[in-house]
């Protein structure tokens, strides 16, 4: 599973320099799927369910599970949010980054911190003894202290031999409730966070899920493994990203 978290890592660090103003996200896309192949992985999300790309590409007022496209363009300013999983002998990682396309705007820049801020506040409840809604109320409390919302719809989960495993980890809610995490659990946390109000809605292919009230919205996600102290984050190399 760390082998596989650094290869999602790798594909992020991969398509991070194509992130400009006129490439489509098929185009990014390509290079995450084949960052994923050359390390000798598979992309996860590619067919799990029909999904028809290695990647999730969502752009500004898109949350989630957005479709890679030729016909979705970046511009500057945009808000991109890209989501990777990788199966890498038969264990997967999965981790998802928001990123600003060009030069952003002030609220856009706030919302991007903000959003990676809260999962880190997620993360430090990520240890041992505690239980698993001590992440979801951190992450809310500090997002909606930001004056951000919380989207309820979609949430974080265990993570291993399936890409989505038990249990579910919701990004709001009281603490004090839920299993007692302990060493050895490896979870995927993933706040999104909307600029305005928290309600969402799909779209007619399925897939992309956009914030109702066509607010911006934001997307960070790590894949973690429990330990006494704290976690181990594997979709990383060792910096805050
Ligand atoms: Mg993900
Ligand atoms: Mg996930």
């Amino acid at each position: 599973m760390r082998q596989a978290g650094l290869i999602v890592y790798k594909a992020h660090q991969a398509v991070l320099p194509w992130i400009k103003p006129g490439v489509s996200t098929h185009e990014l896309d390509d290079i995450i799927e084949s960052a994923i192949r050359k390390m000798s992985a598979t992309p996860s999300f590619k067919n799990y369910n029909g999904f028809p790309a290695a990647s999730c590409i969502s752009i500004n007022e898109e949350v989630i599970h957005g479709i890679p496209s030729k016909k979705k363009i970046l511009k500057e300013g945009d808000l991109v949010s890209i989501d990777i999983g990788a199966n890498y002998k038969g264990y997967h990682g999965d981790s998802a980054w928001s990123y600003g396309c060009g030069k952003v705007s002030e609220e856009t820049r706030r919302l991007l911190e903000g959003t990676k801020a809260s999962l880190f506040e997620g993360l430090k409840q990520a240890k041992a003894g505690n239980r698993l809604s001590d992440i979801s109320h951190a992450i809310q409390m500090y997002a909606e202290g930001l004056g951000f919302s919380v989207v309820r719809e979609f949430v974080g989960h265990g993570i291993g031999k399936n890409l989505h495993e038990d249990p579910a980890i919701p990004n709001y809610g009281l603490p004090g409730r839920g299993v007692i995490l302990r060493p050895g659990m490896t979870i995927a946390i993933e706040p999104m966070i909307n600029f305005g109000r928290k309600e969402v809605r799909v779209l007619a292919d399925g897939w992309t899920t956009i914030t109702a009230d066509g607010s911006l919205s934001a997307h960070f996600e790590h894949t973690v493994l429990i330990t006494e102290t704290g976690c181990d984050i594997f979709t990383t190399q060792g910096k805050e990203e």
